[in-house]
């Protein structure tokens, strides 16, 4: 996988020593980090740097972890972030208030690293499961980010690299209407200028690629709002 693929995790975390520990652990299972110490850092990063997966810690100085989890959660852009909330109260009042400001997991310190990494990878696989080189399957299509190779009813099917990150991107998430702006942010990374037009010139190869050995389009066009598939 080149780097670009790799998932990138975003810590948010003021202690530096636990901050490097993490880093060092995550970049050791393959992953990008970016990392911030307070919470106006970690939205600024989320914007720029676009993670896959939080690991946010509860107590921050300024705003508190609670605050950005639930800032996230509530912008349209960074809804589905998956975010997995660090607290050293163990109380289960706590751990109910953790979920309830939309956090996915919740994990109490101190923790052990490789159980973190667990939680880390059982997050992904189930919010991003192509990155973390989960095979997807959609009535017939078979995609299988170890090998980029493009299934359709067993039969191989040739795709360019911006056509396979748009179909992994559709297959993670089946009926889901992507814009072309969240298009743009996931496929072509958002430090990349590409006209929303480019988006659709891709999806016109995609649907060609798809229908190559027959079949029909799944590719669904959702007038004023973007794609789907299925
Ligand atoms: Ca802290």
């Amino acid at each position: 996988m080149s780097p670009a693929e790799q998932p990138c995790v975003l810590i948010v975390e003021d202690e530096p020593a636990q901050r490097e520990v993490l880093a060092y652990n995550l970049e050791a299972e393959g992953f990008r980090v970016a990392s911030a110490s307070t919470g106006d850092e970690a939205l600024m990063l989320v914007d720029e740097v676009a993670p896959d997966l939080v690991v946010l810690d509860w107590m921050l100085p300024s705003v508190s972890g609670i605050e950005i989890c639930r800032q996230l959660k509530t912008r349209a852009e960074t809804r589905g972030l998956p975010i997995i909330m660090l607290s050293a109260r163990a109380e289960e009042v706590d751990r109910v208030r953790g979920l309830e400001t939309g956090a996915d997991d919740y994990v109490v310190k101190p923790y052990s690293v490789v159980e973190l990494m667990a939680r880390v990878r059982a997050l992904l696989r189930r919010t991003r499961p192509a990155a973390v080189g989960q095979r997807l399957e959609f009535e017939g299509i078979v995609l299988d980010p170890e090998t980029h190779k493009v299934f359709r009813d067993d039969k191989p099917l040739k795709l360019g690299p911006t056509e396979f990150r748009l179909l992994s991107t559709f297959m993670e998430k089946p009926g889901r209407v992507w814009s072309r702006e969240q298009l743009l942010d996931r496929v072509w990374g958002r430090d990349i200028y590409v006209d929303t037009r480019t988006v659709d010139v891709h999806i016109g190869r995609l649907r060609k690629a798809l229908c190559q050995q027959g079949g029909e389009d799944p590719v669904r066009t959702v007038r004023g709002a973007g794609y789907a598939l299925g």
